[in-house]
C-alpha cells in the first residue's frame, strides 16, 4: 500500500467506515440523552419514571461523567487485550443491547441494566474509534488534521439529525425513540462490519502492547478478585445503607477528580518522561482545569438547559410546536456551520493567531457569556414567565464559539504535549476533562432552582470568565512551559 488511497473525499476509503460508524454511535448516543432526561423526571402518566427532577439532572451528569471515565477501561483492552477494531465491534454491540433495554417499556431495573451496558460500550468504541482514525494515515500524510476535521463532522452530522428524529417521536412514546437509537446503531455495526476489511485493513487489529502470558494470570486474577470484592461490598453497602444514590454520586465525584489527577502524577514522576515532557506536563494542567470549566457549563446544555426548555420556555413558535428535545440539535448544527470558519480563520491568521492557552481562554469566555446570557430573561421578566426560545438559541451559539476555541485545540494540544510513552492514553486523558466536568455537575445542577436562576447562572458564569481572565494573564508563562509546542 505504497500509493495513499483518495476513495473518501480525498482521504482513505478507511475514513468512510470510521465517519459512518461514529455518526450511528453518535446518532444513538445523543438522541437517547436528548430524551432520557424528560423520561426520568415525567410523570409516570405522561409515559416517563417520575423522578424527581433535580435527581434526573443529577443522573444525567452521573452517566455523562461515567460514559466518558470508562474511556480509560477501553483503551486499556484496545492496548494491552484485543485491538482497536475488536474493542469498537463489542461497544457498539453493548451500545445496541443498552439501547434495546430502554426500548422495553415500563422497568427501572432495565433502565440501570441499560446505562451500564452504554457507559462500558461506549467507553470501548469511543476513545477507540478516534485512534484508528490516527492510524489511516501514515506519519507523513499532511492530510491527518483534515481527516479528524471530517470526522469531527461525522459526530456532529449525528449529534445534529437524532434529537430532531427521536425527540419528535417522544411525546408518542419514548420507548420507541430509544427503539430509534438502538436501530441507529445497529446501522453503525453494519456499517462497520461489512466495510471494515475493505477499506481498514490491517488498521485496529494490531495490539500494540499486548499482556504476557504471565502478567495475563496476574490482570486476570485481580480483575475477578477486584469484581467479587466489589460485589461483597455492594452487597454490604446497600442493606446497610452506605451506599444511596447521594453516596454514589459523591463517590463518582471523588474519582473524578483522583483519575486525572494520578494519571498527571504517574506520567510526571516515570523515569520514562523526559525532562522537557515534564515541563509539558506542567503547562497542561491549567489547560486541564480550564477543560473541566468549560465542560462544566457546555454539558449543561443537555441538563439544566434541557429543562429550561421544556419548563421556561415558549414551546410554540411561529405557529409550529416545538419538542423540548430538538434544543440539543442546537449545539451540533452550530458546530457543523461554524467549523470550518474556525479553522479557515486559524490558517488566515497563521503565526498571528492566538496560542493555545489563549484559545482556551477564549473558550472559557464564550462559556461564561453564555451562562449570563440565560440569566437574562429571568432578571427582566422573572421566573415564572415563559420566555421566547431565542434565548436559548444565543446561549447555545454562544458556548459553540467557545467550544471551537478550545475542543478541536485540546485534542491537539494533548497528543502534543503528553509524554510519548503516554501518547496512546492521551485520547482518554482528554476526555476525562469531561468526565471531571460531569461529576462535578451531578453536585451543582443541586442548587439549581427557577428562584436562584439569577444567581446559579451569574456565579457559575462569573467564575468561568474570572478564569478566562487569570488563563489569559499566564498564557505567556504557560506558552514557555510548552517547550516549543504550538
Ligand atoms: N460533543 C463531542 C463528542 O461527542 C465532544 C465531546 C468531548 O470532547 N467530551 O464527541
Amino acid at each position: 500500500e505504497s500509493v495513499p488511497q483518495k476513495g473518501f473525499f480525498g482521504h482513505p476509503k478507511g475514513l468512510f467506515t470510521l465517519f459512518f460508524t461514529e455518526f450511528w454511535e453518535r446518532f444513538s448516543y445523543y438522541g437517547m440523552r436528548a430524551i432520557l432526561v424528560f423520561y426520568m423526571y415525567y410523570e409516570v402518566s405522561q409515559g416517563g419514571l417520575g423522578l424527581d427532577k433535580t435527581t434526573a439532572l443529577s443522573i444525567m451528569s452521573i452517566y455523562g461523567s461515567l460514559v466518558y471515565m470508562s474511556g480509560i477501561i477501553g483503551g486499556w483492552f484496545a492496548d494491552r487485550v484485543f485491538g482497536t477494531s475488536k474493542a469498537v465491534f463489542y461497544g457498539g454491540i453493548l451500545i445496541m443491547l443498552g439501547h434495546i433495554c430502554l426500548a422495553i417499556p415500563g422497568n427501572v431495573t432495565l433502565f440501570f441494566i441499560s446505562m451500564v451496558l452504554i457507559v462500558l460500550g461506549t467507553g470501548l468504541l469511543k476513545p477507540n474509534v478516534s485512534s484508528v482514525v490516527g492510524e489511516i494515515y501514515s506519519e507523513e500524510d499532511n492530510r491527518r488534521d483534515a481527516g479528524f476535521s471530517i470526522f469531527y463532522m461525522g459526530i456532529n452530522l449525528g449529534g445534529f439529525l437524532s434529537p430532531l428524529i427521536v425527540g419528535s417521536v417522544m411525546d408518542y412514546s419514548f420507548h420507541l425513540g430509544f427503539g430509534i437509537a438502538a436501530v441507529g446503531m445497529f446501522f453503525g455495526l453494519l456499517i462497520f462490519v461489512f466495510t471494515k476489511k475493505k477499506n481498514l485493513g490491517l488498521a485496529g487489529t494490531i495490539v500494540h502492547n499486548p499482556l504476557s502470558p504471565a502478567e495475563k494470570k496476574k490482570v486476570y486474577t485481580i480483575f475477578g478478585a477486584a469484581v467479587v470484592v466489589l460485589a461483597i461490598l455492594i452487597g454490604i453497602a446497600i442493606p446497610t445503607g452506605y451506599l444511596t444514590f447521594d453516596s454514589f454520586i459523591a463517590l463518582v465525584g471523588i474519582l473524578g477528580i483522583l483519575i486525572p489527577t494520578a494519571y498527571f502524577i504517574v506520567m510526571y514522576r516515570s523515569p520514562k518522561t523526559t525532562a522537557v515532557e515534564r515541563s509539558r506536563i506542567i503547562a497542561y494542567i491549567p489547560l486541564f482545569i480550564a477543560a473541566v470549566m468549560f465542560w462544566v457549563i457546555q454539558e449543561q446544555g443537555a441538563t439544566i438547559l434541557a429543562s429550561y426548555a421544556d419548563t421556561r420556555t415558549q414551546l410554540e413558535f411561529a405557529g409550529i410546536e416545538i419538542s423540548p428535545a430538538w434544543f440539543q440539535s442546537l449545539n451540533s448544527f452550530f458546530i457543523i456551520i461554524f467549523a470550518p470558519m474556525f479553522a479557515w480563520l486559524w490558517v488566515k491568521l497563521g503565526k498571528r493567531q492566538p496560542s493555545v492557552p489563549q484559545k482556551f481562554s477564549l473558550g472559557l469566555l464564550f462559556a461564561g457569556l453564555s451562562f449570563l446570557v440565560i440569566l437574562l430573561p429571568a432578571y427582566f421578566g422573572g421566573a415564572d414567565a415563559l420566555v421566547s426560545p431565542l434565548w436559548l438559541v444565543l446561549s447555545y451559539f454562544i458556548v459553540v464559539l467557545g467550544e471551537l476555541c478550545l475542543s478541536p485545540v485540546g485534542l491537539s494540544a494533548t497528543t502534543k504535549l503528553a509524554p510519548a510513552a503516554f501518547s496512546a492514553q492521551t485520547m482518554s486523558l482528554w476526555f476525562l476533562s469531561n468526565a471531571a466536568a460531569q461529576a462535578i455537575n451531578a453536585q451543582l445542577v443541586k442548587f439549581y432552582t427557577p428562584e436562584t436562576e439569577i444567581m446559579y447562572f451569574g456565579i457559575i458564569g462569573g467564575a468561568s470568565i474570572v478564569l478566562s481572565i487569570i488563563l489569559f494573564t499566564l498564557a505567556p508563562k504557560i506558552q514557555r512551559f510548552m517547550k516549543g509546542v504550538q
